[in-house]
């Protein structure tokens, strides 16, 4: 059957951009007061919010507990900034999960409605809702991301697990605009071997930047 229905003007459901409902509460696996440990505000002071849900299945996924949303409890948009202000941080983090699974227009007018400045770190596998002062964009081959998210990210964070990973970062790269920070990271499972790789492709390529992931060496929580 064809993608397109018979009238040519309304798409196939698959080929719709899908609209989530505005939300006034979310699955929340975790949420924490401590330093951001990668990307461009590396060091900083910033509230961890964690949503649960994501469908895009990194093999290498650190947070594979965060997958399933119906295991996390649903949690209010507004008592969600009061646990964030109450530790008056510099930021809030809001990531995942996949956190674009979810409109996120209330949580973010939430939180800067009390003063806080918001931070998305996204696939991009969905299109970008909600007001955010910095959008980490880390795309993953397992789902695309859709093309709303070059023109709003800030920051671009790539995971490297093998060579190739390099090209495809590339690829990304041409993609988001000018002022955009480029970030290579190493996959944790093999830090040390990728440590190196992104040395010295940065020492030749260097509009890169090397993203440590410093709160697993220093365990910081
Ligand atoms: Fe895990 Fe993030 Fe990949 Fe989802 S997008 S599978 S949370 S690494």
């Amino acid at each position: 059957m064809s993608l397109l229905s018979k009238s040519h003007t309304t798409l196939h459901p698959a080929l719709r951009t899908p609209h989530p409902a505005p939300r006034k509460s979310l699955p929340v696996m975790e949420s924490f007061y401590t330093l951001q440990g990668e990307g461009y505000h590396s060091g900083k002071a910033a509230y961890f919010i964690r949503l649960g849900g994501c469908d895009v299945g990194c093999h290498w996924c650190d947070v594979k507990e965060s997958w399933d949303a119906s295991l996390h409890p649903v949690v209010d948009i507004h008592e969600l900034a009061d646990l964030a202000l109450a530790h008056d941080p510099g930021m809030v983090v809001v990531t995942g999960g996949e956190p674009l699974m979810y409109q996120l227009y209330d949580l973010t007018r939430a939180l800067q409605a009390k003063g806080l400045k918001t931070h998305l770190e996204t696939s991009g596998a969905y299109p970008v809702t909600g007001d955010w002062d910095w959008i980490c964009f880390s795309p993953k081959k397992f789902k695309e991301p859709v093309e709303d998210i070059y023109r709003k990210a800030d920051e671009l964070k790539v995971v490297v697990f093998n060579q190739s990973d390099f090209g495809w970062a590339e690829q990304h790269a041409g993609k988001v605009k000018g002022d955009c920070k480029l970030y290579l990271q190493p996959e944790w499972s093999r830090v040390d071997k990728n440590m190196l790789l992104i040395k010295d492709y940065v020492k030749t390529n260097p509009q890169w930047r090397i993203s440590i992931q410093s709160h697993k060496y220093l365990d910081l929580r």
